[in-house]
């Protein structure tokens, strides 16, 4: 039965209806396989089915009910609503897996419907109210101030600094307030590196808390903000160690709708976005690395759904991996385009400690399984949960992202 569009007054949703409409309901994207070409591979990928079990919290086939049900009026707003739409963690698995039109629009779906809840009288989460109530005024989500956003950089690091640089690296919230020890790492790494960079004075949030929790209007503001920074260090690109960070400037800045958000905050143009594990991996590919230690461990590495199935950046980090001497890399079974999330994104740390630290805990046992005495990343977000998990459960594994791996035992040849 063809879907009716009666709740024209869902104008985010409205939108994307033609897509919506594509849902075929097959159940795919509840699961992750593959059959065929080496093995055959069959896991639970879904963070947040895996924790809610019914239908409708389990990939995207119950958010397009959903939004089937609220745009043809045969559905009404409910707290149980809300939280089916708050407790995923955007995490991208069940996109990864559709097979029809949707796809490509599955995950901005999730966010169009978190930005109707904004406007419905129903239980957002608290700890999500809260930072947002602040992030306008702080510029971040983690409650502190803005003043304080680059106490994280030794003052004979910043007044060793250029005015005007290449790249602007870009801390991003958590590692400039929380995860210091990444943000201090990549600028230590980028300057023996002798990467032509500078850091900005006047950061803000890069946004994606407010657009994976669909707060549009206050996204706007952001955006805007910080696509003027290249222009005012001179600079032509965004180092981010963050794979929020880089999914946000690299994807949402540039893409066009109905994908991307170009229509509500203009485009970003002509300004490149890598992340420090792609710089890394390009110049050891031209020969300009050289390592004088090793890293003599058993490592396995966790993809952030940001930098993996966000935007496909799988490989950069294992090649560079790989390239360091004595580390033995081992793989867990849930990886790169399969692999499961660490419970923090989609505003779900922030909502739902708890839950969020029960699938954190799941992906260190699945780390742990490995033989791995060591659990990297390239992201302070993923850093932080798999962090608290770690000690949460008692874990010997010991988190380090990429980037203090190799800050102590690089040079430039
Ligand atoms: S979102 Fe895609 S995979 Fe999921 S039920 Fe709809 S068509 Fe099937
Ligand atoms: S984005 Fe992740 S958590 Fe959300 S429904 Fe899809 S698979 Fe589940």
């Amino acid at each position: 039965m063809a879907l009716e569009l009666k709740n024209t007054s869902l104008k985010e949703l409205a939108k994307l209806y033609d897509y919506i409409s594509m849902c075929t309901h097959c159940g795919n994207c509840k699961y992750g396989y593959e059959w065929g070409k080496t093995a055959n591979f069959a896991a639970m990928l879904c963070v947040q089915g895996d924790k809610f079990h019914f239908d409708s919290y389990r990939g995207s086939r119950g958010k397009s009910a959903i939004a089937k049900g609220l745009l043809s009026n045969k559905l009404q707003w409910s707290d149980a609503v809300a939280h089916v739409l708050f407790t995923c963690t955007g995490c991208g698995a069940c996109q990864q897996m559709c097979e029809t039109d949707i796809k490509p629009y599955i995950l901005r779906m999730f966010e169009a419907l978190r930005s109707e809840a904004w406007k419905q009288n129903v239980a957002i989460p608290e700890g999500i109210k809260k930072w947002s109530s602040t992030i306008g005024v702080n510029r971040n989500p983690y409650l502190e101030k803005h003043e304080n956003r680059l106490d994280w950089l030794p003052s004979s690091i910043r007044s060793s600094l250029p005015k005007k640089a290449e790249y602007i690296y870009f801390a991003g919230c958590t590692a400039s307030y929380r995860q210091k020890n990444v943000a201090l790492a990549t600028v230590k790494l980028l300057q023996k590196l002798k990467v032509d960079f500078t850091v900005s004075e006047d950061e803000w949030c890069c946004a994606s808390p407010l657009l994976r929790t669909g707060q549009y209007d206050l996204a706007k503001e952001f955006v805007e903000h910080n696509k003027e920074l290249p222009e005012k260090y001179g600079a032509s690109g965004f180092i981010t160690t963050c794979a929020g960070c880089y999914r946000t400037l690299s994807r949402d800045y540039k893409m066009d709708p109905p994908e991307g958000y170009t229509d509500k905050f203009g485009k970003m143009e002509n300004v490149k976005v890598i992340h420090t594990i792609q710089l890394i991996e390009e110049m050891l590919n031209k020969g300009e690395i050289e390592f004088t230690g090793s890293f003599n461990n058993t490592v396995t590495y966790h993809d952030p759904c940001h930098l993996g199935r966000h935007a496909e950046v799988y490989e950069a980090p294992r090649n560079v991996l790989k390239a360091i001497p004595g580390v033995n890399l081992v793989e867990m079974y849930r990886n790169r385009k399969f692999s499961f999330c660490c419970g923090a994104g989609g505003g779900v740390r922030g909502g739902f400690a708890d839950y969020s630290l029960e699938t954190s805990a799941k992906r260190v046992r699945e780390a742990e399984s490995t033989g791995a005495s060591v659990l990297t990343s390239t992201c302070p977000f993923c850093w932080r949960n798999l962090t608290d998990a770690i000690e949460m459960i008692k874990s010997p594994l010991k988190m380090v992202d990429i980037v203090e791996i190799i800050e102590p035992i690089v040079k430039r040849k």
